[in-house]
């Protein structure tokens, strides 16, 4: 059975995988980044990690790495990423491939992860195909006619920076009005400020407010409730636009479940236009913190035949 490398790229660790064409993970690890060292440094401990899986590793021949950032995915050129300000403007896919030694491809770590799903989880047999990752940030990947859809520049999928309000608090781009400034981590620990969480100070996190709301705290679940209003707003744009069967919302706050899904679902519907629309299904990821390894992966089986 044909092995790829799968790299997941995080502004703190990397996650890494040797990967088989099931989506079985043989072997994996986290290493730091160390961002600040620069790109070929990462590259060559990604190497040094391979290496020392001797029979694993053996007769790989292809790497897929999924990325944090603004990627043009035809070039493996990564533009800016917003967890790695060093790593500016550069051909991430040409280092890789040099310090690798084999054929690289390089991808926003939404799109893998939109990939990922698309072949092993939830978006299996449904085109198109959208999944949104909810984290600090929020990413977007769009599966159409049976590939990533890229857009001119590549940039295509960025769902996080629609425009939800022609208002609102600054965005992490330096807009207002982008949804993931309603609706992605630390917009939901501000609106659950008031909570109690064992009497102890503090800055909370999501995963506290979502611990809380499964137990039933009042503030905790309004919390999760507006932010899951405000993603129901962009799910309807997204609807409207693309008419997917499916949606999959994933990445940590995505971990409440239902307590932000449902009123998403509530709020994107009462916007669709018709009856017919509304029979999206918006379901959570299935890969869990994976999907981008794994979506990775199957890219570089995808490419390199
Ligand atoms: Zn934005």
């Amino acid at each position: 059975m044909r092995k790829v490398f799968g790299i997941d790229i995080g502004g703190t660790d990397i996650k890494l995988g040797i990967v088989d064409e099931k989506g079985v993970v043989l072997e994996g690890a986290s290493i730091p980044t160390r961002g600040s060292e620069g790109i070929e440094s990462a590259a060559v401990r990604v190497k040094e990690w391979l290496d020392g899986h001797g029979a694993s590793a053996e007769g790989i021949d292809a790497a897929g790495v999924g990325c944090a950032g603004f990627i043009d995915a035809a070039r493996g050129y990564l533009y800016v990423s917003p967890n790695l300000p060093v790593w500016e403007n550069v051909e991430l896919g040409r280092i890789f491939k040099g310090v690798l030694g084999m054929r690289v491809v390089i991808e926003n770590d939404a799109n893998c992860a939109a990939w990922g799903e698309y072949v092993l989880g939830a978006g299996m047999g449904k085109d198109p195909f959208i999944c949104i990752t909810l984290g600090t940030g929020i990413g977007g990947g769009i599966v159409i006619g049976g590939k990533i859809y890229h857009g001119w520049q590549g940039l295509a999928g960025e769902l996080g920076h629609q425009t939800i309000s022609s208002d609102g608090p600054e965005c992490s781009c330096g807009r207002i009005g982008c949804l993931e400034a309603f609706a992605n981590a630390s917009s939901i620990v501000s609106r659950a400020a008031g909570m109690k969480h064992n009497g102890e100070e503090g800055v909370l996190t999501s995963a506290e407010v979502a611990a809380a709301a499964l137990k039933g705290d009042r503030i905790a679940i309004d919390a999760l409730a507006e932010a899951g209003r405000s993603l129901g707003v962009g799910l309807a744009n997204i609807v409207h636009m693309l008419n997917p069967e499916v949606i999959a919302v994933g990445g940590g706050v995505a971990g409440a479940g239902d307590l932000i899904l449902e009123p998403a679902r509530e709020s994107m519907k009462k916007r669709l236009i018709e009856q017919v629309l509304a029979e999206v299904k918006i379901v959570p990821t299935e890969l869990g913190h994976r999907s981008t390894l794994l979506g990775a992966a199957m890219l570089a089986l995808e490419c390199f035949e």
